[in-house]
């Protein structure tokens, strides 16, 4: 999963974007409206941390203009302390969530973690497909009963798939969710990746979909046990 945060404090900036890569996220920032405005409009991120007072643009005038454009991804304001004001302008301008600052950063993973279950369709934090369950809130990968040890990119794409479990995911798609702008893309294939992750769970979760990518999802049984 892909984030985005915008917030023109260096330092909340930097702390937020650190609590979340720790988290298994991909992160990309921005310390102003212009640019932030730009990533959310241009990128698909899969749920932006945005901060209402910004310099060049502020965050509702950001938030109306990416819904006008069309633009779905869940979206958390921050805003001031008592300032009720600013979360009905936000709810009205489109945001999922708030969190008033100063905040622990504890609540902002517990609520990312909710818009993007809410998002992506799932009741718990705990994804189950077959064998292997992953939990998103410790990070944990469980397959039939033992823990499993991943790469923070093969836990990535693992949660990716996961979260979109029954769906055909492409690997335009993965690799523009696994990876934040920085990231050089090239060097990494996503087929490598796939192979890795499938040695390492040793169960049938990961089909390929010959010409249009990857899906989780459990293998079918027939009835006489046989596939
Ligand atoms: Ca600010």
């Amino acid at each position: 999963m892909r984030l985005l945060v915008i917030e023109d404090d260096k330092d909340i900036n930097r702390q937020i974007v650190a609590a979340l890569e720790h988290a298994g996220y991909a992160v990309d920032h921005a310390l102003d409206g212009e640019e932030g405005y730009f990533l959310g409009d241009t990128e698909p991120y899969d749920a932006v941390v945005l901060d209402i007072g910004l310099p060049k643009k502020d965050g509702i005038t950001i938030l109306e203009a990416w819904r006008a454009n069309g633009r779905m991804m869940p979206v958390l304001i921050l805003t001031a302390r008592d300032r009720w004001s600013e979360k009905v302008q936000g709810f009205d301008a489109g945001a999922d969530d708030y969190l008033a600052k100063p905040f622990h950063m504890e609540e902002l993973l517990a609520r990312i973690r909710a818009l993007l279950r809410r998002a992506t369709g799932h009741a718990t934090n705990e994804l189950v497909c077959g064998s292997v369950r992953l939990d998103t809130k410790s990070g944990r990968v469980i397959v039939d009963g033992a823990p499993i040890k991943l790469t923070s990119h093969e836990y990535r794409l693992l949660a990716y798939l996961m979260h979109h479990s029954g769906r055909i995911v492409s690997r335009t798609e993965i690799i523009e969710h696994l990876y934040d702008q920085d990231f050089d893309r090239d060097s990494n294939t996503i087929e490598v990746f796939v192979g890795r992750l499938r040695r390492k769970l040793g169960v049938d979760l990961i089909q390929t979909v010959r010409g249009l990518g990857y899906m989780a999802a459990p293998p079918v049984e027939t009835t006489d046990g046989k596939r």
